[in-house]
């Protein structure tokens, strides 16, 4: 399992048209110029992976999905398969993130089908989970998160390389960040929470933090207790923004 460098990891959302290949390409040229401690991964929209793939191909940065379908084929109008992103060229997938939770209803049983389907196409998922303000606000933070770590993570997965983000839902694209405390313990119920339900060889896997990470608060976010690195949405778009971060892990 590869745990013992952080991973930074890029979530473009629904940005990026085949110009923003540049941006890829500057991120490619820094990493090989710096040589950083870290992994360092990109994820666009589908419609870039084969691209990026061509464009990060030999070099440092390693490529993603923003999501995958459980099945690997059949009338899923609109979907894309793990096999396909794999056939791609990506070797990661995001899976479970809030707005996909939010706004197409996934469930934990639906992300855990789904990360399935990742690692039987040889995908490393990073599996996200995190609070509403609501949930927060009611002292429910830690038995959210909790709650979605146990049903999120399929058996078996502990054999194979994945990595869980720890993204409360009001630090996304609001520039609202929790404490460090906070963050701190999260992600120590994050880390008992996935030894619960897969066994201690599950230790190794990586906890990332998500939710507005910055060029100036990634260093300490990324000393805190547990942060295995970061996912990273509106500062990945920019190579110079996200190499800042990158530099900081
Ligand atoms: C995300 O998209 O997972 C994310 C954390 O976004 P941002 O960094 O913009 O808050």
């Amino acid at each position: 399992m590869k745990q013992s460098v952080k991973l930074i990891a890029g979530n473009w959302k629904m940005h990026g048209l085949s110009s923003a290949l540049s941006e890829a390409q500057a991120l490619k040229d820094a990493v090989a110029a710096s040589q950083p401690a870290c992994r360092v991964a990109l994820c666009p929209p589908a419609t870039l992976t084969d691209r990026m793939s061509r464009t990060l191909s030999g070099g440092g940065v390693e490529l993603g999905g923003q999501d995958c379908h459980e099945k690997v084929t059949g009338a899923f109008t609109g979907s894309v398969s793990a096999e396909m992103l794999a056939d791609a060229g990506a070797t990661l997938v995001i899976l479970g993130h809030s707005e996909r939770r939010a706004a197409y209803g996934e469930t934990d049983a639906d992300i855990a089908a789904k990360v399935e389907a990742a690692i039987a196409a040889g995908l490393e998922p990073i599996i996200c989970v995190g609070e509403t303000l609501e949930q927060r606000e009611a002292g429910e933070a830690v038995a959210v998160v909790s709650a979605q770590v146990a049903g999120s993570l399929p058996d078996g997965l502990s054999e194979r390389d994945f990595a869980v983000a720890y993204e409360p839902v009001w630090a996304i694209g609001t520039g609202l960040t929790p404490t460090l405390e906070q963050i701190a313990e999260v992600h120590a119920a994050v880390r008992a929470a996935m030894v619960k339900r897969l066994g201690e060889t599950a230790r190794p896997a990586p906890i990332l933090y998500g939710g507005s990470v910055k060029p100036d608060n990634a260093a300490e976010i990324l000393a805190t207790a547990e942060v295995g690195g970061a996912l990273v949405g509106g500062a990945s778009l920019k190579a110079e923004d996200f190499l800042k971060i990158v530099n900081a892990a």
